[in-house]
């Protein structure tokens, strides 16, 4: 796998989506998703200077955090169960997927006990598909001033995952729907949030098109996953 091609290759895709909307480069942070591969690959797209990462299971980033370069920085963004939240706290510096006051007790419970503030964004449901997590549209700016009560949890943004097409034109609407999400919450709070996080591989460049502050990208940088091959070949090094 050439990571340095596959970078070049998505940088000059978000330079020309941004330059279509005349917005800057800079207001656009890529994310690379590195759930499914080993410490390996994600060595190789820090030397190409990736500072940001992203894992969707506790187990697995427990697993391999700590055999990357330090100086990464790592964003959860699968869903959370409230028995990980100790782990998470430790483990992420941003907490993504946050779908809920109760979860965001549990956060606050431990980077209060941890003695640490944790940055987290809500996850919306925007397609509201029976099989995603994340609130519902009209739920966000309530559950939001709720959760930026919490001393411990900084609201940093909202995130979402649009309803799978072939077709990245069929996202834009959600895209769009998120956008005027976020700018409701910056009515209610008064001031801006600094992310949105949405746009994967297929879909991205629509994503910044409609206001993307954060993309998170996993197979057009690093190639397919496999998770189980990936962490038993990485359990296999550590035995040896
Ligand atoms: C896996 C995943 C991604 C990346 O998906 P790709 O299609 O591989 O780019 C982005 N966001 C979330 C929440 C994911 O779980």
């Amino acid at each position: 796998m050439n990571y340095a091609d596959n970078l070049l290759a998505i940088e000059t895709r978000i330079a020309a989506a941004c330059q279509r909307v005349g917005r800057s480069r800079k207001s656009v942070e890529l994310l690379a998703v590195s759930k499914g591969q080993p410490p390996q690959a994600i060595r190789a797209l820090s030397e190409e200077g990736l500072i940001l990462f992203g894992e969707n299971k506790v187990q697995e980033a427990k697993a391999k955090i700590s055999s990357c370069p330090s100086h990464l920085k790592w964003h959860m963004i699968g869903h959370l169960q409230s028995n990980k939240c100790r782990d998470a706290v430790m483990l992420f510096d941003f907490i993504q997927g946050v779908d809920g006051f109760e979860l965001a007790q549990e956060l606050e419970k431990w980077a209060q006990k941890l003695g640490r503030t944790k940055k987290v964004f809500l996850e919306v449901n925007v397609g509201g598909e029976g099989s995603k997590y994340g609130l519902a549209p009209a739920d966000v700016v309530p559950t939001l001033l709720r959760v930026n009560d919490l001393p411990h949890l900084e609201v940093h943004g909202l995130m979402t995952i649009a309803p799978y097409s072939p077709d990245p034109e069929q996202a834009r609407k959600f895209f769009r729907k998120m956008h005027e999400c976020k700018s409701a919450c910056e009515v209610a709070l008064g001031v801006p949030l600094p992310h949105l996080s949405m746009g994967m591989s297929g879909d991205f460049e629509v994503a910044i098109e409609e206001g993307a502050t954060l993309i998170r990208i996993g197979t057009a940088l690093f190639g397919p996953r496999s998770i189980t091959k990936t962490l038993n070949e990485f359990r296999s090094q550590e035995l040896d």
